[in-house]
């Protein structure tokens, strides 16, 4: 394969999220990173009028420490899955194992999260918007400090709605609901033969957080990509 095994500011097929791809021979690891600028920001007390104050105001330890939280949850939560193995002629060998690294960035970030304070035990609604194209510091997600806080939302366990919204910014699509509207599932359907359809389950595009092949797909457009080998499928 020719030098270098990497692709930036990827944008899947999906047509959502973005990323950059690096394939390291040496570690057998694809390593995704998503570079995230962090805004902090109050929340609103007419949302919250019985709220103290305090309860939705940041401090610079509250702020390092939900971001470090969060850094370290995704890199825990979407590392390691799932690797893949290359069928190429000759190339037999190549494994990739994902690694996953969200990098604090205030230039050329991939995604803006502006993370709203709200009192401990609340829920508020988050969303990631992304724009189509590879261009950055266009996306955001609207996040809010209880994202890393189970929330029961149908599953066996409650959803951590951070490690939920990454699977937007990596570029996968919605699987709660009814329907067979899923941004990824040609690719699942290219790459696991197995036609998805939306409902109540614990995957984490649905109701809780676990993270499927088909919630690596993307990872894998990526590795082809950056590669420039198109023989990649799951290892087992
Ligand atoms: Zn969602």
């Amino acid at each position: 394969m020719a030098e270098p095994h990497a692709i930036a500011n990827y944008q899947p097929s999906t047509g959502y999220g973005l990323f950059d791809a690096e394939y390291d021979g040496a570690r057998q690891e694809l390593v995704v990173t998503v570079r995230c600028a962090f805004r902090f920001t109050a929340g609103n007390s007419e949302d919250f009028p019985a709220a103290d104050p305090g309860a939705l105001t940041w401090d610079d330890d509250s702020k390092s420490e939900w971001r470090k939280g969060f850094i370290d949850l995704i890199g825990a939560r979407w590392s390691g899955t799932h690797a893949f193995r290359c069928t190429g002629a000759g190339l037999e060998s190549l494994r990739a194992a994902v690694r996953v690294q969200v990098v604090e960035a205030d230039r050329d970030w991939h995604f803006r999260l502006d993370v709203k304070r709200i009192p401990k035990g609340q829920w508020t609604g988050s969303s990631v918007t992304t724009h189509p194209g590879s261009k950055l510091e266009t996306n955001h997600a609207d996040l809010d400090s209880e994202d890393m806080t189970p929330t029961p939302k149908g599953g066996s366990e409650g959803q951590l709605g951070a490690v939920h919204e990454f699977g937007h910014m990596i570029g996968l699509g919605d699987e709660y609901g009814s329907g067979t509207k899923i941004a990824h599932r040609a690719l699942v359907k290219d790459a696991l033969g197995t036609e998805i359809s939306k409902g109540t389950s614990d995957d984490v595009m649905s109701c809780a957080n676990r993270v499927g092949k088909q919630h690596d797909v993307t990872f894998l457009e990526a590795l082809k990509k950056a590669t420039g080998v198109d023989e990649w499928i799951f290892a087992e």
